[in-house]
């Protein structure tokens, strides 16, 4: 007959093993957004916003932001947007653009220096989605050659200057035509939202602490516009980028999210910025 303190053991033993096996199924099982990261991708001055409030602001300049949004998910490491050209941080006065009325970039930090402070190096980033093409969101999308790019086709397929591709044909992508949910349990969605581009879009990030977010892109520029519902004079298609806008804000109301506007320079001053972080 055993004696009583090895049954007591091997009981305990079996314990043991079972809780483990069950705290592991259930790691496996639980997946999400972990930490957002706010990252400075530039700085700006835009010579006359009246371009982006048609018929209003006249000749008036206003300080802008540019951001990229770093996400650590259990399944890996997601970049949105990637900012104007890190090159531009080497430039004095920044990057002056073809138009005088668009925005002046400066770049006082660089993305891939924020990444080596933050300790994560460009092939760890699995993938990765930028808003639309134009440069200040498409700078530096090849600083990262093997993460997966989640784009719009509309956008994809959208003939650049000189017809050019609006990204290097060997990127790794995954073609969308609407929304998507990344990893595929509700954390991280990308949102089909045209009119500034062809095929823009945001993204709907679920946090465990902050609550939800979405991240708009250039679906709006900043804060009055929002409130105003205000076309840019610029956008590719002006229903749809009304219509997008309402989406975003349906999407707010039932996902009980704030709405990040990736210029407002207001809104990102009252920002943790990265090393700091949201989760
Ligand atoms: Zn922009």
């Amino acid at each position: 007959m055993m004696p009583n303190i090895m049954k007591i053991k091997l009981a305990l033993a079996a314990a043991a093993l079972a809780l483990s096996a069950h705290a592991a199924m259930a790691q496996s099982e639980k997946t999400g957004v972990e930490r957002l990261y706010v990252l400075n991708c530039g700085e700006g001055t835009a010579g006359d916003i009246s371009r982006w409030t048609p018929g209003l602001n006249e000749g008036k300049t206003m300080d802008f932001v540019d951001s990229c949004y770093l996400i650590k998910h259990s399944k890996g490491w997601f970049l949105w947007d990637t900012g104007i050209a890190d090159s531009v941080a080497s430039m004095p006065n920044g990057l002056a653009p073809a138009d005088p009325k668009a925005v002046t970039w400066r770049r006082p930090k660089t993305l891939a220096g924020q990444l080596e402070q933050l300790g994560v190096k460009p092939e760890d980033v699995k993938a990765m989605a930028v808003s639309h093409t134009h440069p200040d969101h498409s700078g530096n999308v090849e600083l990262f050659p093997q993460a997966t790019l989640y784009v719009q086709k509309a956008e994809y397929d959208w003939p650049g200057a000189n017809n050019e591709p609006r990204f290097k044909p060997s990127h790794p992508v995954e073609l969308l035509s609407g929304d998507k949910d990344v990893f595929g349990d509700g954390s991280l969605t990308i949102l089909s939202t045209p009119g500034h581009t062809p095929g823009h879009q945001s993204l709907l990030v679920k946090l465990p602490k902050t609550g939800a977010v979405v991240l708009s892109g250039d679906a709006v520029h900043f804060r009055d516009n929002w409130d105003n519902r205000r076309v840019p004079s610029m956008n590719a298609n002006k229903e749809q980028s009304a219509a997008s806008m309402q989406k975003i804000s349906d999407t707010l109301d039932k996902e009980k999210a704030q709405l990040w506007i990736n210029h407002d320079k207001a809104q990102r001053d009252s920002q943790k910025m990265a090393p700091a972080f949201y989760d």
